[in-house]
């Protein structure tokens, strides 16, 4: 019976590809950089993972792109499928691919650049909110010296805190 890999120059059996981190820091770009500095990497997202591919054919495909230990194949290799596999091309739906270390360096100045104001963004709205928390403490003082002030006047008026401030007396 024909299959499709009859009609391919055994593609997937050229690279592999490994899961790595994902990068966050400088100098986790800066290590990935390193990969790309080397001949015949690439690296790849896909579905939100990266991935370092190493174009090197396995050493065991033969001259007729046939696999040399195809009874004892690797797990790996019975488990890949001419479903939507590399003999269809397209992108294969990466996110972004990388062959170059300068692309990849632009990619990751554009990311560190978005994470600092990003950061910076956070740190702005944590500031606001602790400028904001004074004032509620000072609004819990002037009512308990609002209390203590209601404590010699009459109940239902307005006594005044020591800073001068109008405040309503509670009931008791
Ligand atoms: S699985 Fe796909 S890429 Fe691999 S040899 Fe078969 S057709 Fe080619
Ligand atoms: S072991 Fe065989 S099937 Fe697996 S990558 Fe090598 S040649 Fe291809």
């Amino acid at each position: 019976m024909s299959c499709l890999c009859d009609q391919c120059a055994a593609l997937c059996c050229r690279y592999f590809a490994l899961p790595i981190e994902t990068p966050t820091t400088r100098k986790d770009f800066d290590d990935i950089r390193w990969y790309l500095c080397h001949e015949n990497v690439a690296v790849f997202i896909e579905e939100k993972t990266w991935y370092v591919a190493v174009m090197n054919k396995c050493k065991h495909l033969q001259k007729d792109n046939r696999c040399g230990i195809y009874e004892t194949r690797p797990k790996i290799c019975r488990g890949y499928s001419t479903e939507n596999c590399d003999y269809h091309g397209g992108d294969y739906g990466f996110e972004k691919l990388f062959t170059s270390a300068e692309q990849l360096w632009e990619y990751a100045q554009e990311q560190l650049k978005n994470a600092r104001l990003k950061k910076k963004k956070k740190q702005g709205r944590k500031a606001a909110t602790a400028r904001r928390k004074p004032r509620l403490r000072i609004t819990a003082e002037a009512l308990a010296n609002g209390r203590a002030n209601g404590a010699s006047s009459h109940n239902g008026q307005a006594g005044r805190n020591g800073n001068g401030i109008a405040l309503p007396i509670l009931n008791r």
